[in-house]
C-alpha cells in the first residue's frame, strides 16, 4: 500500500496505527488529561476530580470485614465466581434499592467492576455505528468516552434546575427520528447530577418514562449518587416506576469505596441475560473479593450510619464552596446542588472555560472545563467544581485562587 502522509506519520508514532479498528478513533485522550496531571500536584488545590473522600471511611470497618472473610472464606475470596456476581451481595443490593423505591428479585442483579463497566456492557449490547444515544446537556465524561468508544452519536437535551426537560426531550425524539437515524436509549443521571448538580423532580419523572415508552426507547438510569442527599431524599428511582423499560445502574463507589471497583445493574430480563454473557466475555466475573468484602461489610457494619457520615462530610464542602463562591465570584452564577459532589457554574461571557485552565493551574488551583461534557463542542463558558475531596479550607484557598485567575481574564 502506497504511504500516505497519514500513514508516514502514523508509522513515526505507532507503527500499528494502520491495523486499529475503526471504532478506536472514538478513544482519544481529553485534551485537559495532560494538564490534570500537573494538577495533582499537592501545591495545587484540585476542585476537578470527582474522587471520594475515602478517609471518611473507618479503616477498622473495612479491616473487620476483610479479615472475617479471609479467615473463615480465603479460598472462596480467592476464586473465580458466578459471572453474575456473589448470591449473599445481590440480596443486600436489594436492600439498597429499596432505600431508592425500587424493589426487584435478586434475579435482577448483574454485579459489575464499578457502573463504568455496566455503561460499557450495555453500550455494547445496543450500539451500531451511528446509533443515537440522547443524554442531557451536559452529560458524565466517562459515559461520553465509552457511547464515543462505540461510534455512537449523542444527541444532548437541554436541563433546567429540575433536570432534563420533558418538552425538550419530545423536540429532540422529533428531530432525531426526522434525520432517519435510530434512537437506541436516553442516558439519565436523576439524582445530584455529574456534572450539573441537579436533580430530576419527581414529577418530571413519570412525564420523562411516558414519552421513553411511547416512542419505543429504553431508559439507562445511572444513579451513583442518589444516597448522598443533604436535605430531604430523592424522589424514587424512574426504575421504581418501571421493570421492563429501564436499565437501572448503581454503585458502591460513592457510599463505600471506588477501590472495590463493584457496581451493578438492574435489568429487564431478556437484557439481563445478554449482560451476564457480554460480562463473562469480558471478564468472566467480577472479584469475588471485593464482592465477599463488601457483602461481609453490608452484614456487620453500619454502613447507613457510614452514608450519614459521608453526607455531612460533603454538605460541609459543599457549604464551604457556596459561601466561597458568593465571598469571592458573586459575579459567576452556579447552582445549589442538595447532594453528591458538584457544583456547575456559568463564566462571564467571553470567558473560555477551556483556554483558560493552563492559567488556573499556574495559580495552583484546577477545575474541569465544561466542555468535558458535551460531545459536541458545548460548555465553553461553564466549569465543573468538585467539592468532594478537597477539605473545607483548601477549597476556600482555591474559589479565592479561581477568582485571581478570573479577574486577571476580565482585565486583559
Ligand atoms: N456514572 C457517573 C455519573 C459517575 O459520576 C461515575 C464515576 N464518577 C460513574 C458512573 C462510574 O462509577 P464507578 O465505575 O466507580 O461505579
Amino acid at each position: 500500500m502506497a504511504e500516505t502522509n497519514e500513514t508516514r506519520q502514523g508509522t513515526n508514532l505507532d507503527p500499528w496505527f494502520n491495523h486499529y479498528a475503526s471504532r478506536s478513533a472514538g478513544l482519544s485522550a481529553s485534551e485537559v488529561r495532560a494538564l490534570f496531571a500537573v494538577a495533582s500536584r499537592p501545591e495545587v488545590v484540585s476542585l476537578a476530580g470527582g474522587m471520594p473522600y475515602v478517609r471518611a471511611l473507618p479503616e477498622s470497618l473495612v479491616n473487620g470485614a476483610l479479615e472475617k472473610v479471609m479467615s473463615e472464606n480465603g479460598p472462596m475470596a480467592m476464586q473465580y465466581g458466578s459471572g453474575q456476581g456473589v448470591p449473599a451481595l445481590r440480596e443486600q443490593i436489594l436492600e439498597i434499592m429499596a432505600l431508592e423505591g425500587i424493589s426487584a428479585s435478586v434475579d435482577d442483579v448483574v454485579v459489575t467492576t464499578g457502573s463504568q463497566q455496566a455503561l460499557d456492557l450495555v453500550t455494547k449490547l445496543f450500539i451500531d455505528p451511528g446509533d443515537v444515544i440522547l443524554a442531557e446537556a451536559p452529560s458524565y465524561v466517562g459515559a461520553i468516552g465509552v457511547f464515543r468508544s462505540y461510534q455512537a452519536d449523542v444527541v444532548h437535551v437541554l436541563m433546567d434546575e429540575n433536570g432534563l426537560i420533558p418538552e425538550k426531550l419530545r423536540e429532540a425524539i422529533a428531530d432525531v427520528k426526522a434525520s432517519g437515524r435510530t434512537i437506541k436509549f436516553l442516558y439519565t443521571i436523576p439524582n445530584f447530577h455529574n456534572p450539573a448538580g441537579v436533580t430530576l423532580s419527581a414529577e418530571r419523572r413519570p412525564e420523562i418514562l411516558e414519552i421513553c415508552q411511547s416512542n419505543g426507547i429504553l431508559i439507562l438510569e445511572d444513579n451513583p449518587y442518589g444516597l448522598l442527599s443533604f436535605e430531604e431524599d430523592v424522589p424514587p428511582a424512574i426504575r421504581s416506576l418501571n421493570e421492563d423499560g429501564v436499565i437501572y445502574l448503581g454503585s458502591f463507589s460513592k457510599t463505600l469505596a471506588p477501590g472495590f471497583r463493584v457496581g451493578w445493574a438492574l435489568a429487564p430480563h431478556a437484557i439481563r441475560e445478554k449482560l451476564v454473557l457480554a460480562a463473562e466475555a469480558a471478564i468472566l466475573c467480577p472479584s469475588s473479593f471485593s464482592q465477599m468484602v463488601i457483602s461481609e461489610y453490608l452484614s456487620q457494619a453500619d454502613w447507613k450510619g457510614q452514608i450519614e457520615t459521608f453526607r455531612g462530610v460533603y454538605k460541609e464542602r459543599r457549604d464551604a464552596m457556596l459561601e466561597a463562591l458568593e465571598e469571592h465570584l458573586p459575579d459567576l452564577s452556579w447552582n445549589v446542588p442538595n447532594g453528591g459532589f458538584y457544583i456547575w457554574c456559568s463564566l462571564p461571557e467571553n470567558l473560555d472555560s477551556k483556554a483558560m485552565l493552563p492559567r488556573a493551574v499556574t495559580e495552583l488551583v484546577a477545575y474541569t472545563p465544561g466542555t468535558a461534557f458535551f460531545a459536541d463542542g458545548g460548555g465553553r463558558q461553564n466549569i465543573r467544581l468538585s467539592f468532594c475531596y478537597p477539605t473545607p479550607e483548601n477549597i476556600k484557598i482555591g474559589i479565592r485562587r479561581l477568582a485571581t485567575v478570573i479577574r486577571g481574564e476580565l482585565d486583559l
